[in-house]
C-alpha cells in the first residue's frame, strides 16, 4: 500500500491483505477514478522467480494514470515495492507450468468530495494471487454487433475500471447465449476488429501470417500481444498490423482458407478460439494439433520459465 497525499506518494508497507475503510464520499465510489494492471511471476526451471515484463506494466500503468487525471506512481513504488513483495511471498509462485503468480496492482481516488473533479488523494495497493490460465479449452466467440467497448478517444487503451464495468452486460448476454468471450468492433462503423474482453486478439493465416490490429486509442495495448510480435520472426511468422475487417476473416474461412484466431493476455495467456459467430452465421477456426499458435505459447512459456533465453530484457528475476 502507498498514499499519495499533498502532492506526492508516501507510507509504501508490506502486510498481510485487510479490509481497508473508506468514506462514502471517497470519489473512487461514484466516478470511476480507478486503474489497475495484471502482470505475472513465473518460477523458473532453475528455481528462481521471473516477474515478466515489469518494466513495461510499470511504465502502462502510467500511461493510464495519465488518461485519467491520476498522478504517476514513483519506480521507487512500483517497481521496487512489486519486488520486495513478490520477493517476500515467493512461496506462493507454484513450481508448475500451468500455474503462475498473479500480481494485481491498482489506484483508486480517495479524496471525499461530491462533484465529478480530479481527486487530490489516491490509494495504491498491490494483491497476490496464484492463478492458472483463465481457459482451459478452445473458445466460442461472438462478434458483438449491438454494444462497443469503447470509441477513439475515449479511455480504451487506459485500465481503467469503467472500461470493463461497460462491458459486463453484453459479456453477461454472451455467456447466456452460450458464449466464452466477445470480439469488440470498431465504434464507427462497427465494421473492424478491436479487441476481446480481457485479450487482444491475433490470427495466423495459412500458418505463416500473424494478422492483428493494429493499435489505437480505442484498444489495450496488450504486453502479451507485444511480446507475441517481437517473437513472430524467429518463429519464422510474417507480421502484419493493421485494420481488419471481420468479413475478411470469415470470408477467408469459409473459403476454406486456414485460419487460426486466439486470444492473447496475462491472465488468458493464449487460448485458441475454435468458432466465431457473427450475425447468427457460426466459422470455425483451425484449432488441430499442428496450429501454430501453440508453438507460440510454448515458446512463450519457455522464455518466461528461463528454458529459452531471454533476448528482449523482459525477465526480472527475485
Ligand atoms: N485487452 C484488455 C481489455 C485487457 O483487459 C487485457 C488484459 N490486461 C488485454 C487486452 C491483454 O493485455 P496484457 O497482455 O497486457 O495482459
Amino acid at each position: 500500500v502507498a498514499k499519495y497525499e499533498n502532492g506526492s506518494w508516501s507510507n509504501f508497507q508490506i502486510g498481510p491483505v485487510k479490509n481497508i475503510s473508506l468514506s462514502p464520499l471517497a470519489m473512487c465510489l461514484h466516478y470511476g477514478q480507478t486503474v489497475f494492471e495484471g502482470l505475472k511471476a513465473f518460477k523458473t526451471v532453475d528455481g528462481k522467480v521471473n516477474i515478466f515484463r515489469l518494466e513495461s506494466h510499470f511504465k502502462r500503468m502510467n500511461r493510464s494514470l495519465e488518461r485519467m487525471a491520476m498522478p504517476p506512481l514513483p519506480a521507487s513504488c512500483f517497481i521496487d515495492g512489486i519486488r520486495e513483495l513478490v520477493n517476500k511471498e515467493s512461496h506462493w509462485v507454484i513450481d508448475d507450468p500451468e500455474y503462475a503468480l498473479y500480481i494485481r496492482p491498482f489506484a483508486i481516488a480517495t479524496e471525499n468530495k461530491l462533484g465529478v473533479d480530479a481527486s487530490h488523494e489516491y490509494l495504491f495497493m498491490v494483491v497476490l494471487s496464484p492463478l492458472k490460465a483463465y481457459y482451459n479449452r478452445p473458445l466460442r466467440v461472438l462478434v458483438e454487433t449491438t454494444y462497443i467497448r469503447s470509441a477513439r478517444g475515449g479511455a480504451g487503451a487506459a485500465k481503467n475500471g469503467g472500461n470493463y464495468g461497460a462491458s459486463l452486460l453484453p459479456q453477461q448476454k454472451a455467456k447466456q447465449a452460450g458464449f466464452d468471450q466477445i470480439i469488440w468492433l470498431d465504434a464507427s462503423e462497427k465494421k473492424y476488429i478491436e479487441e476481446s474482453g480481457t485479450m487482444n486478439i491475433m490470427f495466423i493465416l495459412n500458418g505463416k501470417t500473424l494478422l492483428t490490429p493494429a493499435l489505437s486509442d480505442s484498444i489495450l495495448d496488450g504486453i502479451t500481444r507485444d511480446s507475441i510480435l517481437k517473437l513472430a520472426p524467429e518463429l519464422g511468422l510474417e507480421v502484419e498490423e493493421r485494420t481488419i475487417q471481420i468479413t475478411e476473416i470469415l470470408d477467408r474461412v469459409g473459403a476454406g482458407e486456414k485460419v487460426e484466431a486466439f486470444g492473447v493476455g496475462t491472465a488468458a495467456v493464449i487460448s485458441p478460439i475454435k468458432e466465431i459467430s457473427y450475425k447468427d452465421e457460426l466459422f470455425e477456426t483451425y484449432v488441430e494439433e499442428d496450429a501454430v499458435m501453440y508453438r507460440i505459447k510454448n515458446k512463450l512459456s519457455e522464455i518466461r520459465r528461463g528454458i529459452s533465453p531471454d533476448h528482449f530484457g523482459w525477465s526480472d528475476l527475485v
